[in-house]
């Protein structure tokens, strides 16, 4: 790693940061912890750990950047390996969950703070960086607030440090927005380093499609797509970003905007500019990179850009030449909902400092028109003024077993950057319990400790286990690798191709000869592997090939994973007694007791968690309409519209639950937490 000459000068010197290079790097040297903030685009991601590397940082170790969202630590490291000319993986590599691209070479490292996460578990003091940088602290994600704490807490004393490490390593903290003060405050009071940026004035205008009464609605995609032709046809050049909430609406409204755009007369200009065509591109967490890289490069003369865009475009990617933003005002977030009592992925109002940051990605290099499609009325009465941290609205209970697994046994008192409320730990405990990974003296069991080796929910970790004990993991492998890629099934949305897709699937299911979610997720993963034409099997079957793809790779991290586990000395091993044919089922019980549901009155069914909360089977499952047959069922996940649906349904027998479910409900979970509190 160190054998490299000295390397060339490298970045963008256009960018804000150029100019303070030389005082940026030595307020890096000059102290453990650094807090840099700087307007979004400033340069701060992209060119930072390119200074660090010049300036002979990658001498003793590599330097990480943590990212919150997989895209843009893929994305990131790919301009940077360019800007470096290197080829991705040498001397600028990524990783994220499952997809780890990086080698010997690599001393400048883009990862997800998960993947960091993980390798704190391996390596206590982070020993072969040299540097460790946070970056989007702004927005909060569960991960990196817990890193926050972590990397506090390990190295805020210099003496303790240097028992883990042969050199002294630097934290940087980079934010896009303010709270730096408070963030100073977190590290010791430690310096701020403000790149000074220009921005220029946005013009915002609200809507009238939009009002406090259409919460739940999602007419807004026609909105936003009228909006966005409004602008092509009546505004002076300039590119469009439109904020989205999702895949899905991402792809519907691309498909609307092509659509019309089809029918527009160019034989005028706009505002004396001449305006050709438009170019309509998509950018989502799941894309291929390839499709992605084209966001970036500007259009053809004559030809407006419109990108429709998640949350992604936000912050953690910036896109040059954009002059006009849409704005839903809507955005998909991961909350607890209580009324379930799990975590459930909504479509919910964004905060008005979200609202603002989009806004001021209009007036990067020149002045800007953001276009609201909601009213002021909903901007008054349903944003809030500040999104809340993830770690104050989700379920900790995988954070809380690695905190547990790293030694952390106070999880109360861990030094968090915004406190979770208190009863979110105790059912992270309870949860840790219930699967067995920590005793009721909330230490961590030998089951714990392997089940963290998992980036996978501990349910479905809990079950795999038990499978692999049992020596039939063959069948719960594929099933763990399908729900950790994502959705397999091709959903056209197109009402005739639809109903082709879904007798496909229907077909799909029918060939397990048990209508069972579960089993037809392990039947279409075997039956493409063993197919000689895996990639027409899948356009035969309306299934994403990418994503099957996506799910063999993982299925043979996991294994490679539990193979390692399996070679430790006491890893369980069971011996069954009940039927064969029963063996899958009773294996996923093991992980899925707490979501278990049993059947009321119709098609209703009542979940067993103490919630009690009304569910209704979702429509892509294959047990939908047969309700009336069903009794007791486990199920994957939830999603709410204006119902509360379970999605990935599997039929069970109550004896299987019968033992476990005592378990939902014995414990005092302050009694779990005891240790902590003394
Ligand atoms: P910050 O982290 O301060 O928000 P970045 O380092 O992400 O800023 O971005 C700096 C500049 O690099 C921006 O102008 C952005 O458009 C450009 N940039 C980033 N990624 C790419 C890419 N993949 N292709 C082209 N330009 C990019
Ligand atoms: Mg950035």
């Amino acid at each position: 790693k160190s054998s490299r000459s000295k390397p060339k000068e490298v970045g963008s010197k256009q960018l804000p940061i150029y100019q303070h290079k030389t005082k940026l790097t030595q307020a890096v040297k000059d102290s453990t912890f650094l807090v840099v903030t700087g307007e979004t685009g400033s340069g701060k991601t992209t060119q930072l750990p390119q200074y660090l590397y010049e300036a002979g940082f990658c001498k003793d170790g590599r330097i990480g950047i943590t990212q919150p969202r997989r895209v843009a630590a893929i994305t990131v490291a790919q301009r940077v390996a360019q800007e470096m000319q290197c080829t991705v993986g040498r001397e600028v590599g990524y990783q994220v969950r499952f997809d780890d691209c990086t080698s010997e070479d690599t001393v400048v490292k883009y990862m997800t703070d998960g993947c960091l996460l993980r390798e704190i578990l391996a390596d206590p003091g982070l020993s072969q960086y040299s540097v460790v940088i946070l970056d989007e602290v702004h927005e909060r994600s569960l991960n990196t607030d817990i890193l926050l704490g972590l990397l506090k807490k390990i190295f805020s004393d210099p003496a303790k440090a240097s028992k883990r490490r042969h050199f002294p390593v630097k934290v940087v903290v980079m934010s896009a927005t303010l709270e730096t003060d408070k963030l100073s405050a977190f590290l010791d009071n430690c310096p701020v380093f403000a790149i000074p940026g220009r921005t220029f004035p946005v013009t915002c205008t609200f809507g009238t499609a939009v009002g406090p009464k259409d919460l739940e609605s999602t007419g807004y995609v026609r909105e936003v797509v009228k909006v966005a032709l409004d602008i092509h046809t009546s505004e002076r050049a300039g590119d469009i970003l439109v904020f989205l909430t999702g895949q899905s609406e991402i792809e519907r409204a691309c498909d609307l905007l092509y659509e019309k755009a089809e029918t527009i007369d160019y034989q005028y200009d706009v505002q004396d500019q001449t305006v050709d065509g438009i170019l309509i591109l998509p950018l989502y967490g799941s894309m291929p990179t390839d499709q992605q890289r084209q966001i970036f490069q500007p259009p053809p003369p004559g030809i407006r850009k419109c990108v429709v865009a998640t949350n992604i475009a936000a912050t953690s990617l910036t896109i040059n030449g954009i002059k006009y933003i849409v704005d839903s005002g809507f955005v998909k977030q991961l909350n607890h909902n209580s009324r379930v009592g799990m975590d459930v992925l909504e479509v919910v109002p964004i905060s008005k400092s979200e609202a603002q940051q989009r806004a001021g990605r209009a007036g990067r290099t020149s002045a800007g028109k953001c276009f609201r499609i909601y009213t002021k009325e909903f901007w008054e009465k349903c944003m809030p003024e500040y999104t809340i941290p993830e770690i104050q609205r989700t379920s900790l209970t995988a954070v809380v077993l690695t905190l547990k697994c790293l030694g952390v046994h106070d999880v109360i008192r861990f030094p968090y950057l915004d406190c979770p409320e208190e009863r979110f730990i105790l059912e992270a405990l309870k949860q840790l319990y219930q699967f067995d990974a920590i005793d009721r003296s909330g230490k961590v069991t030998q089951l714990g400790e392997l089940m963290v080796e998992f980036p996978l929910h501990p349910g479905l970790t809990r079950a795999l286990l038990k499978a692999a004990s049992l020596g039939c993991q063959d069948l719960l492998l594929p099933v763990a690798a399908m729900l950790s890629v994502e959705n397999i099934f091709i959903r056209p949305g197109h009402p005739e191709k639809q109903k082709e897709a879904d007798k496909k699937h229907k077909a799909l299911a029918a060939k397990t000869g048990s209508m069972n979610d579960f089993a037809t997720l392990l039947s279409v993963f075997q039956l493409c592997k063993s197919s000689d034409r895996p990639s027409a099997w899948c356009k035969d079957n309306w299934i994403h090939w990418r994503a099957l793809k996506s799910a063999f790779s993982v299925e043979n991290q996991l294994q490679e994973i539990l193979l390692r586990l399996q070679q430790k000395k006491d890893f369980p091993v069971e011996t069954f007694s009940g039927n064969k044919s029963e063996l899958f089922r009773q294996c996923l019980c093991t992980g899925y007791f707490t979501n278990v549901a049993r059947r009321s009155v119709g098609k209703v069914f009542c979940t067993m968690d103490g919630h009690g909360s009304m569910v209704h089977i979702h429509p892509s499952s294959s047990l939908f309409d047969q309700e009336t047959e069903l009794n007791w069922v486990i199920f994957h996940d939830v999603l709410v519209t204006s119902r509360v649906y379970i999605r990935t349904v599997c039929p069970i027998r109550y004896e299987w639950v019968k033992d476990l479910l005592p378990k939902l409900h014995e414990v005092d979970v302050y009694e779990l937490s005891s240790v902590a509190r003394e």
